[in-house]
């Protein structure tokens, strides 16, 4: 408030106004008179003023304060000075709540902020995205009615927030949603949901792949252990069941260092670095004809032809990641191919790229497998045990290696008939 503003300030304004009236009505002897005269003149004036200010207040769309004398001026100045002060803390206001908005819809979670009974006051895109709620437009509606999931509903009737919940997204199919909630101030608490779906899978992921392990190699050591008990009394034993008993334990004890090996090689893909692989050259025909002098043996095993046709093109990439995938497709297809069969392997230049391809003409996979054949310990024979001696791991090693040389395993294959397993280098891995 201005300093000379006071209640003396006033009564002398007044009686300065009135003392003309005053002087006047003495020297005519009309001193009541001339002084109604006066206090009516202040009342009009007054009036006067006090309809101004209530235009300005109510009609004016200026915050700027009309001109004004004497007292009049303090009032009209007061108020400015107030509307200006709550118009600045109105700005000050937006700007953190701006601010704040802007900060929720930055992290990576929804976010709803909701009273303690139950109703809506805030949520951020995520919270739009992943609950489908709206807003404003949801404001001030009960949660339980926006997300109708009874675990969640549960969860917020009873009221007790220390541990999280996974419930699924009500609008996005398989998403899984991970619930925290938090007191936020007086009556007003915080919901978190985090997107779980991949950690989930990825957690039912290990935990099948370690169901999978032990039962690979709880099978072959069943078999070990039954033999070994009957070893121990070798009497009870006759000399053929014997031979068959070591040919077995043979077989059941390859079968586990074969899982080893290739859940050892599957780690070793999992963990490599990546973005190395234009760094060295695979002299791709060079080792073609190791894996074919490798793998001769095997396929004169059953009496089958192996063919290798070879084209001197080179390519960058890991070498032994190259191996694993080409010796795990080329064993599969003698393997799965009946004594007598044939398998030809090609690597060939395809316009920019190249391509390696095994075919033979031996089991064949029916289509509805196809899919699912790289998938680790995928089989299409359920009989683990068969003759193969196969884990399930071959292609989901060929797969990955696949991956990190930018390319995909492709099948064709009818049954009866043959398979055909290849895939394709682009241009930019190949050296010449
Ligand atoms: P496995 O160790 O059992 O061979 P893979 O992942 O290498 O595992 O192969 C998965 C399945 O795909 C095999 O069990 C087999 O049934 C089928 N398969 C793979 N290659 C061939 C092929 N050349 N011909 C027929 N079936 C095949």
């Amino acid at each position: 408030m201005d300093n000379n503003f006071s209640a003396l300030f006033l009564i002398r304004g007044l009686l300065i106004y009135l003392a003309p009236f005053i002087l006047v009505g003495a020297l005519l002897d009309q001193l009541w008179l001339a002084l109604s005269i006066g206090l009516l003149l202040l009342t009009v004036w007054n009036y006067f003023f006090k309809l101004k200010l209530i235009r300005w207040l109510w009609r004016s769309r200026t915050i700027m304060p009309p001109s004004a004398p004497g007292s009049w001026s303090y009032i009209y100045e007061g108020i400015y000075r107030t509307q200006r002060r709550s118009q600045h803390r109105r700005r000050a206001l937006a700007r953190i709540l701006r601010r704040f908005r802007e900060a929720s819809e930055a992290i990576p979670d929804a976010a709803v902020v909701f009273r303690a009974d139950g109703s809506l006051l805030w949520s951020n895109k995520l919270a739009q995205f992943h609950f489908g709620l709206r807003w404003p437009s949801d404001a001030g509606i009960r949660l339980s009615n926006l997300i109708r999931h009874p675990e969640f509903v549960s969860y917020l009737n009873k009221g007790d927030f220390r541990e999280a919940i996974t419930i699924p997204s009500p609008v996005r199919e398989h998403a899984e949603l991970e619930i925290r909630i938090m007191p936020y101030s007086d009556d007003q608490f915080m919901l978190i949901a985090r997107d779980v779906t991949q950690l989930r899978q990825l957690e039912r992921m290990r935990k099948d792949f370690v169901a999978n392990v032990s039962h690979e190699l709880k099978t072959p050591l069943t078999v070990l252990q039954g033999y070994l008990e009957m070893m121990d009394e070798p009497a009870s034993m006759p000399p053929t069941l014997q031979k068959k008993a070591v040919g077995d334990m043979y077989r059941q004890s390859e079968r586990m260092r074969n899982l080893v090996n290739q859940l050892l090689v599957l780690s070793r893909m999992d963990s490599a670095a990546r973005g190395d692989i234009f760094e060295r050259k695979v002299g791709m025909p060079q080792l073609l004809r190791q894996i074919q002098s490798e793998m001769q043996p095997l396929a004169q095993q059953r009496q089958q032809q192996l063919l290798f046709n070879i084209a001197e093109l080179d390519m960058y990439g890991r070498e032994d990641e190259l191996r694993s995938a080409i010796v795990n497709l080329v064993s599969n297809a003698i393997n799965y191919t009946q004594e007598g069969g044939e398998i030809t392997v090609n690597w060939r230049k395809v316009g920019q790229q190249a391509e390696l391809s095994v075919s033979d003409n031996g089991a064949g996979i029916a289509s509805q497998h196809l899919p699912r054949l790289t998938e680790r310990f995928y089989r299409v024979d359920s009989d683990r045990n068969s003759a193969s001696g196969g884990t399930g791991l071959g292609l989901s090693i060929v797969k990955h290696a696949l991956e990190h040389h930018h390319s995909q395993l492709q099948v064709s294959s009818k049954e009866g008939v043959g398979s055909r397993f290849w895939f394709r280098i682009s241009a930019e891995l190949m050296t010449n």
